[in-house]
């Protein structure tokens, strides 16, 4: 029997706000514990939340990038349950009428591309953080307690792990651009929990599910996802059925541990939250979100597209990150060969950044710096070869091209006589391999193209040495 997976992810993001959800306590991430806390986050009896405006306009400008629909009514829910870094009892959350329903997000894989439609976004905080020790001791840091979340739910849409990871990349870069969560997935600033579940191929009904997590990487969630399938897949092949449970992915052993039968709903009680108003959005927050939403990745991806006559794959790397759409379209205004600075940051300059998102604002080289570099190239200055070896001195130092150039002398060599002399000096010193090409060897002309360029230290003008080592050859033979 075939079987085909059903997936559908919980993806928390912290949102980059100044203070807390309901208290005006710093989210800066603190190096000792227990330093951003207040009697409203330490859920003390008899204090009251105060809801942070903030986080309701970055909701909105998630539902507003995602094609949502904005509740002009939401509620914050108690969602009840006890663990020891959650001193109130219950997480404030949203339930019944969450801020944001509905929405979709375009993703696209190897297989092709499709759609994956959100159930719901809602607001959340975050509890506290358990800290274990060797010896057996814990304990608890409330700095993390209160901090502002969105929970983004998908619909089970996704059917195997490339797509689960595509959608997670696309979230995250949404995100980015609005510039509401930092998108940290090692640190927790974006925190994917998915539901797996396998059927036979045709049926419409859902499987049993079990809730993956503690996956703080696309490739953990991958590998986390594609492991579950499997494991799911050879149960019902042994006749056996699923548990719907709550699995860990441990990374060492490259499996999924069952870790607590998993919670229905109802486990948590919820019920809306007595000392929050319920949340009215107006026409002036809306306005705000409005202005706030930037050109995003999908509609960036097509301009450069149609503006610039980028292959879609080009289009895509550069609009990954709005940093670096923007560092690409910084050196087309002053050099403006889209292609070629396409080309040049995809093949040189990402090879010198790690992490595109943290990487490009830190980048030594300016995008006046590299357009002037690829002016010297595209004006015969140097050599496309020379300008990489510019280029790496570039992000060493910091310094000019024009400068490096000279410093290290690596003017190309485009006169003429200059270059018949090192090719006559290349075939005297060769006259096995001149005899080669003459009786039809061509396959040597390249051995001469080499030689000569190594005589000149890669300087000589390319093109002229092509040029003049096939007269000189031929010139000869007469
Ligand atoms: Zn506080």
């Amino acid at each position: 029997m075939e079987y085909e997976a059903v997936i559908g992810l919980e993806v928390h993001a912290q949102l980059k706000t100044d203070t807390k959800t309901f208290c005006s306590c710093s989210t800066v991430f603190a190096l000792k514990p227990n330093i951003n806390v207040c009697p409203v986050c330490l859920g003390m009896p008899g204090v009251l939340p105060v809801l942070n405006r903030k986080i309701v306009l970055y909701a909105c400008m998630l539902s507003m990038a995602v094609n949502g629909s904005i509740s002009k009514r939401s509620v914050f829910a108690r969602k009840n349950y006890f663990y020891p870094d959650l001193p109130k009892g219950y997480q404030i959350s949203q339930y019944e009428l969450p801020i944001n329903k509905n929405g979709v997000i375009g993703i696209q894989t190897d297989t092709g591309s499709r759609d994956v439609r959100l159930n719901r976004i809602h607001i959340e905080e975050d509890a506290g953080k358990l800290m274990h020790n060797h010896d057996g001791t814990s304990f608890v840091d409330f700095n993390r307690s209160g901090i502002p979340l969105l929970e983004i739910v998908s619909e089970p849409d996704m059917s195997n792990p490339d797509e689960a990871v595509a959608y997670l990349k696309k979230l995250r870069t949404i995100l980015l651009y609005l510039g509401i969560c930092d998108g940290n997935m090692e640190e927790g600033s974006l925190r994917c929990d998915a539901n797996v579940s396998v059927r036979p191929k045709g049926e419409t009904q859902l499987g049993v599910k079990a809730e993956l997590k503690n996956m703080n990487s696309f490739r953990f969630i991958h590998k986390a996802i594609d492991y579950e399938i499997k494991r799911q897949i050879d149960i019902l092949e042994d006749g056996g059925s699923i548990v719907q449970e709550t699995r860990l992915w441990d990374e060492a052993a490259g499996i999924t541990k069952s870790m607590r039968s998993k919670e229905e709903a109802h486990d948590y009680r919820y019920f809306p939250e007595p000392d929050l108003l319920s949340l009215e959005v107006d026409e002036e927050l809306m306005e705000e979100a409005r202005r706030a939403v930037p050109e995003l990745p999908d509609v960036k991806a097509r301009r450069f597209i149609s503006g610039y006559n980028l292959p879609p794959y080009d289009a895509e790397v550069l609009t990954a990150s709005k940093d670096l759409a923007g560092y690409f379209e910084d050196i087309v205004k002053l050099f403006d060969k889209p292609k070629t600075v396409s080309n040049w940051i995809m093949s040189e300059m990402l090879r010198f950044i790690k992490d595109i998102d943290t990487g490009i604002k830190t980048f030594k080289v300016t995008p006046a710096q590299t357009a002037k570099l690829l002016s010297l190239v595209e004006d015969g200055t140097i050599s496309g070869k020379i300008a990489k070896t510019v280029y790496e001195q570039m992000i060493a130092t910091g310094k000019e091209p024009e400068g490096i150039i000279k410093e290290l002398g690596l003017e190309q060599i485009s006169d003429e006589k200059a270059i018949q002399e090192i090719i006559k000096s290349v075939m005297a010193k060769n006259q096995k391999e001149v005899e080669q090409y003459r009786a039809g060897k061509e396959k040597v002309f390249g051995f001469f193209v080499g030689q000569a360029m190594k005589a000149t230290a890669g300087k000589a003008n390319p093109a002229m040495v092509n040029e003049l080592l096939k007269k000189l050859l031929k010139e000869e033979n007469k």
